[in-house]
């Protein structure tokens, strides 16, 4: 063997080395490339897939935004209808006020208010009146709390909702109602427990606004303040009233007859403002017969409105 042989031997194994490498090196290369096309690939097919979601969701929630628009519109359009039947509705009955003073109506009013609510017992009311058809004036106060005073492991403020959803007026008998500790001490703080009790209907009665006052004890209790009271009130939009007749549930009733006997010796006007209480079971026990007496003698009854010729203002 020559060393030329040898040479050509040594030449080819480094040239098989060098081409292996170089195979290496490319299927490396292919493995990488093509591994990396995968994920690029995969990458694509998820950003189009979100993208068809987020397409799928947009469409849904435009569908559920028109829906809900639709809904608001239609909403706005009963509240102004709403609006106008009121008006409507106490516009006939101021006309019908107007008549009976000029003597052009022999038909009587009544209109029944209690006081001092809610109470538990106010659901018993309600019921009465629901089922003689009458509507009444509640003149509230927060001077229970938000539980029932008659019934503790209640929630009173509940029938906020109850009287406006059965067609009664919420009127305002201040949110403390504390004749003899604070409420009377200056006209600021009377319009204070007056707005602080708005806000309290306001809170539970789906924004309804009061704008009917009644003095806690009759306006003569705000003695020399009655005035700026009074001008206090007016500023604020309000008009108040006190009673024209009573069972006298007020005080210290004894007795159902003792109640008729309050009630019928003090009815004796056309237009009358009657002052009762939620809280009395007297009261509660007489309603429907006193309902039926009042029908007979020829009252209608009807809630309370600020426009209304009893209102002062
Ligand atoms: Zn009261």
């Amino acid at each position: 063997m020559g060393r030329k042989s040898k040479k050509s031997g040594k030449l080819f194994i480094v040239s098989s080395i060098f081409l292996l490498l170089i195979s290496i090196i490319f299927l490396l290369a292919y493995f990488y490339f093509d591994t990396e096309i995968h994920k690029t690939d995969k990458k694509n097919g998820t950003i189009i897939k979100l993208k068809e979601e987020k397409n799928v969701l947009l469409t849904s929630k435009k569908e559920e935004l028109s829906k809900i628009e639709a809904n608001i519109t239609e909403l706005d359009d009963l509240e102004t209808k709403l609006f106008n039947t009121k008006k409507k509705y106490y516009g006939t009955i101021k006309e019908l006020e107007d008549q009976i003073i000029s003597g052009k109506n022999d038909k009587k009013i009544a209109y029944l208010t209690f006081d001092d609510g809610p109470y538990y017992n106010t659901y018993k009311v309600l019921d009465i009146l629901d089922k003689y058809g009458v509507s009444a004036t509640f003149f509230t106060t927060t001077i229970n709390g938000e539980n029932c005073y008659d019934k503790k492991d209640t929630n009173c403020l509940v029938l906020y909702k109850e009287y406006v959803k059965r067609g009664h007026t919420i009127a305002n008998h201040t949110f403390t109602h504390a004749i003899w500790r604070g409420l009377y001490k200056s006209a600021d703080s009377f319009i204070e427990a007056v707005i602080n009790q708005e806000n309290q209907v306001k809170k539970y009665a789906d924004g309804y606004k009061t704008n009917i006052v009644r003095f806690p004890g009759g306006s003569s209790t705000a003695g020399k303040l009655k005035t700026s009271i009074i001008e206090k009130l007016r500023e604020k939009g309000y008009g108040w009233v006190d009673w024209s007749a009573q069972d006298g549930d007020g005080g210290s009733l004894k007795s159902t007859e003792e109640a008729w006997n309050n009630l019928k010796s003090s009815i004796n006007q056309d237009i009358e403002v009657i002052l009762f209480h939620d809280y009395s079971s007297i009261t509660t026990e007489i309603l429907p017969e006193a309902i039926e007496y009042l029908d007979s003698k020829g009252y209608v009854m009807l809630p309370l409105f600020y426009e209304s010729n009893v209102i002062n203002k």
